[in-house]
């Protein structure tokens, strides 16, 4: 299929065969390459689109390649932080996400994948946060309650993916992304998902990535 020229493991290939999909979307087609390869992104393009597939797929590439790399090998029983970090303006939103990680990352062994949202009971979020974590979906505010109580470490992001930036900016969280990403290594990679990226939004595209890549859908 269009899917096996674009870099993907097989087992994420697989998934992708299983879900029914034959063929890449636009933005999957320009996005999931140019992620692979390393460079930031700004991504404009709507829900419906296939956006979710488009970041996720990627993450998981980064996950499956962090695990063949012997430099970045985990000792049992250390604390270890997620590698990839999806932030999420709302519950509904993280949610979706982390559906399409379990989806598309089924055949990915060992998958840990975490979810920390507003709303729900710290004390099942902090049990999902102990352990080698791979990817974690948060919304802004209850990822900084976490980081403030020193559950959440955030050192081994080696990237940064924003859904709907443009949302979070509009429901207050600039500050919260701010903090959040002072404690992310500046080798990380970042792709940005918004409607647009003017104004605030472009700003803080600005602060959060480098010599990037736009793609518009
Ligand atoms: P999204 O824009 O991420 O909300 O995705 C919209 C819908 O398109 C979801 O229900 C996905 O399951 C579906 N989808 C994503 N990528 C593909 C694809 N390449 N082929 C067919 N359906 C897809």
């Amino acid at each position: 299929s269009g899917f096996a020229t674009l870099g993907l493991a097989p087992e994420i290939l697989r998934s992708v065969t299983e879900a029914g999909y034959t063929e890449p979307t636009d933005v999957q087609s320009q996005a999931i390459p140019a992620a692979i390869s390393g460079v930031d992104l700004l991504v404009s393009s709507r829900t419906g689109s296939g956006k979710t597939a488009a970041f996720v797929l990627p993450a998981l590439q980064r996950v499956i390649e962090a695990r063949r790399d012997p430099a970045k090998k985990r000792e049992r029983g250390q604390p270890s932080g997620p590698r990839v970090l999806v932030l999420a303006p709302t519950r509904e939103l993280a949610m979706q996400v982390s559906k399409a990680c379990s989806v598309y990352g089924r055949n990915v062994q060992g998958l840990r994948v975490a979810t920390v949202v507003g709303g729900v009971p710290y004390i099942a979020q902090l049990k999902a946060l102990r352990g080698p974590l791979d990817i974690l979906i948060a919304t802004p505010g209850r990822l900084i309650d976490h980081m403030g109580s020193g559950k959440a470490m955030m050192s081994q992001v080696e990237l940064l993916i924003l859904d709907e930036a443009d949302r979070m900016l509009d429901m207050g969280f600039i500050d919260d992304i701010h903090h959040i990403a002072k404690e992310l290594s500046a080798e990380r990679q970042t792709m940005m998902f918004s409607a647009t990226f003017d104004g605030t939004v472009g700003g803080l595209a600005k602060e959060l990535t480098h010599d990037a890549q736009r793609i518009r859908i």
